[in-house]
């Protein structure tokens, strides 16, 4: 075993201790924790593959989170560490970076990966990080959700981390080599690759030329998954054209996808909504939220270009 696949190892037991200190001493956690196992998941099948609908009521204030400029000035920073409750412990990784139990779990081992410092949720400089995260944490996925994709503090810089026991679009995409996944209802890109630098380089560059495609002068809106498997990593990179589907603002559907809804785990936090979701309207809303196909294929075309 090479000395860095026994700190990964070290990492994930020391994760593990952590959630069993946690669940002890942290109500919130435990009671999150316990939801989580009471959660009724639902597959649905759609075109060839499927989609996991999962219904948690104690998503419902993330769902339902104001992220707009005015209501987070309004309140306190949940992420920052001197807001955190005090039974919140978090393990260090690296100089910036602190891992903390994510007290509303969606999938198992749900993480919450916090900055030190407030500052914005911003992706630009952070990949290396990103893949970094995955390489330390073998059966886990990472993901980052940008300020207006699904983060619920998009003024504190933090990625979320889970099990990837259940990860449908890991299986869903076995053996493809990207960057296209045809017929898959939502435009994402796929990239694989063992070299970290050339693997940042072709992330930062669809992110530059995204947001030149989508007239986003400062971050365009996406959202990233990655994990890390066999000395590879694997990138998920969904290009959004909106925040939340036009279903959550007419309220007929208490939804507010981000990157794990994406990656094949719908979650929903109110009964009805499980009852009655299809998967052509999951379909339909995995269309509405990622870039048009038109948008889509400007973004290859640009990032098969050498310029
Ligand atoms: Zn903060």
């Amino acid at each position: 075993m090479s000395p860095l696949s026994r700190s990964e190892t070290i990492l994930v037991r020391t994760i593990e201790g952590l959630f069993e200190r946690q669940r002890r001493v942290w109500r919130q956690l435990a009671d999150g924790v316990q939801g989580l196992a009471a959660a009724e998941t639902r597959p649905i099948t759609i075109d060839w593959f499927q989609v996991f609908v999962r219904h948690i009521p104690h998503r419902m204030r993330s769902t339902m989170a104001a992220v707009d400029p005015a209501s987070i000035a309004r309140r306190a920073c949940f992420l920052c560490a001197s807001n955190m409750p005090g039974e919140g412990e978090g393990i260090a990784f690296g100089k910036d970076f602190t891992i903390y139990c994510n007290p509303l779990p969606v999938v198992e081992h749900h993480l919450t990966i916090v900055h030190r410092e407030h500052c914005p949720q911003r992706i630009q400089g952070r990949f290396t990080n990103m893949l970094d995260l995955a390489a330390a944490l073998p059966g886990y996925f990472i993901v980052y959700n940008g300020p207006e994709c699904g983060a619920s503090a998009p003024d504190h810089l933090h990625f979320q981390a889970g099990s990837r026991k259940l990860f449908p679009i890991e299986r869903d995409t076995v053996g493809m080599t990207g960057p296209l996944v045809p017929d898959y209802r939502r435009n994402v890109l796929l990239f694989r690759g063992c070299d970290r630098s050339a693997l940042v380089q072709r992330m930062e560059r669809a992110v530059e030329k995204l947001a030149l495609i989508t007239n986003q002068a400062a971050e365009p809106l996406v959202n990233i998954a990655v994990f890390h498997q066999q000395g590879a990593w694997v990138v998920y990179l969904f290009p959004r054209s909106k925040h939340r589907p036009e279903a959550f603002h007419s309220g007929d559907l208490m939804v507010s996808p981000a990157s794990i809804d994406l990656c094949g785990i719908f979650v929903v936090p109110r009964r009805q909504d499980f009852e009655k979701l299809t998967g052509e309207t999951i379909g339909a809303i995995f269309d509405e939220i990622t870039i048009s196909t038109d948008q889509f294929c400007q973004l290859v075309a640009r990032l098969e270009r050498a310029d």
